[in-house]
């Protein structure tokens, strides 16, 4: 379970001497004088580190020898391109990937964008079909809808950050096709009510593990339960070559969509064998393939995705561990603990003046403190809300339904509450146990501090 100490809080609870109102009472006062030994950082004491202990991107910390042999292979071949010969990278990349995710098929693509926009023409998303997302993603899962001429549905997330699953059943229409999943900052979204009520309506599952690379759901990778899986290899996510993305899926004609698709319509050696020519006809599609460059450093940067995920999960354990015991301490929900991949740990703060005062004081002590970061809470963005695209006659807004589905604050209440009154760390997988005591001695001196004020 999530919380280790879930009996004690319980206990303490019934006692009365924890609850929501009460600690947020007593969070929402001012910054009062502290004894002087943790007297916090902000008001003048001694901070908890001279210099901000911040984390830094993944993949490229672990840039070695591997990526190096790779790229150099080839630069050497002088075949950057991935077809018209035998050593593909990013074919042998694709292979890798598949087998350690479990997964039957995977196509490395440009971007998790295109991965994206390959996803939704391999669902078939089109003029009048509805596409659920939850209100707090990245742009690309809306745009991706929006670029495929469907109309994107909000629905709230819960305090897992992830699309709340009881929030879906009420967004469905007849003209639904698929829901989007994303399983942001490290924790997988709660599947298996997900997946019954698609199942139940006859919809499309598509996995956006972006910035869960990695990360498992009940013993399985995220991304290998819905129909199709996509992610993104840029920078800021799990594993890196700068820009990249992929697609992953069990199902054979979904792959095959996505890969003519993402290749002008063709299907080339050697998958052309591997399909037997393929069932699918070609239609209208794009140039979103992969350079044998990023899928050199791919092949390298999957050797090191577990001990990336292992590190980041134990580093986020000491730290979960090491403040369970704070009175009426509350966090991030994470439907499987185990499977998260450690990327964040966030606090609940109660409001957000109480939230981003935390962030204050603990940036103050040297700790790199964020609320929660890497997406953005969609419909309040004004060219999400005023449904800007490229044309005025654009299909995904023409119709009546499109014309009173209302986007802005109104459609997500609680998704702006919860984002906005979480506050916590980004763990770093080179963290060092001194580190990761700083960070736990800077959040208990401020939550302390600001209990008692
Ligand atoms: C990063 C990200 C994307 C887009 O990936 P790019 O490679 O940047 O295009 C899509 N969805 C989520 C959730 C992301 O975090």
């Amino acid at each position: 379970m999530f919380f280790q100490n879930t009996n004690r809080r319980d206990f303490l609870m019934t006692l009365g001497i924890l609850g929501g109102a009460a600690v947020s009472s007593r969070l929402a006062g001012g910054e009062a004088t502290q004894p002087s030994s943790e007297r916090l950082a902000i008001e003048g004491g001694e901070p908890v580190r001279k210099s901000l202990l911040s984390a830094r991107p993944y993949g490229p910390q672990f840039y070695d020898d591997r990526e190096k042999q790779e790229l150099i292979e080839v630069l050497e071949s002088r075949q950057p391109f991935r077809w018209w010969h035998e050593k593909s990278k990013v074919l042998q990349f694709e292979k890798a990937y598949a087998a350690h995710l479990g997964v039957k098929y995977a196509l490395g693509v440009t971007s998790g964008t295109t991965a994206l926009v390959t996803a939704m023409a391999a669902l078939e998303v089109g003029p009048g079909d509805e596409v659920i997302l939850p209100a707090w993603t990245w742009y690309a899962d809306y745009d991706a809808i929006v670029l495929a001429g469907g109309l994107p549905v909000f629905a709230e997330v819960d305090e897992s950050f992830n699309i709340d699953p009881t929030d879906i059943e009420s967004k469905i229409t007849p003209q639904t096709k698929a829901i989007i999943v994303c399983h942001l900052q490290g924790t997988p979204a709660d599947l298996e009510p997900i997946m019954d009520i698609a199942k139940k309506y006859g919809l499309r599952v598509l996995e956006d593990f972006a910035q869960c690379v990695g990360g498992k759901y009940k013993g399985r990778y995220v991304g290998t339960l819905g129909d199709i899986g996509i992610n993104s290899f840029q920078l800021s996510k799990t594993i890196t070559s700068g820009e990249g993305g992929a697609v992953v899926t069990n199902d054979v004609v979904l792959f095959e969509r996505s890969l003519r698709f993402h290749d002008v319509g063709s299907l080339r050696s050697p998958y052309q064998e591997m399909l037997k020519g393929g069932i699918v006809a070609p239609y209208a599609s794009c140039n979103f393939r992969m350079s044998e460059f990023t899928g050199a450093v791919l092949k390298a940067q999957l050797e090191k995705l577990e001990t990336i995920c292992s590190r980041l999960r134990q580093n986020a354990r000491f730290v979960r561990e090491n403040i369970a015991d704070l009175p009426g301490i509350k966090l991030r929900k994470s439907p499987d603990i185990e499977g998260d991949i450690g990327y964040a740990v966030y606090i609940d703060l109660g409001n957000r003046q109480n939230r981003d005062r935390f962030l204050r004081a603990l940036r103050a002590e040297g700790i790199a403190a964020v609320g929660p970061v890497g997406s953005v809470i969609l419909p309040t963005d004004r060219r999400i809300e005023a449904k800007a695209t490229v044309h005025r006659e654009w299909p995904s807004f023409r119709t009546k339904r499109a014309g009173e589905l209302r986007y802005g604050a109104e459609c997500c209440p609680k998704t702006i509450d919860i984002i906005n009154r979480f506050g916590g760390v980004i763990i770093d997988p080179n963290f060092t146990e001194d580190d990761l005591k700083d960070i736990v001695k800077a959040i208990r001196k401020v939550y302390l501090a600001m209990r008692q004020a």
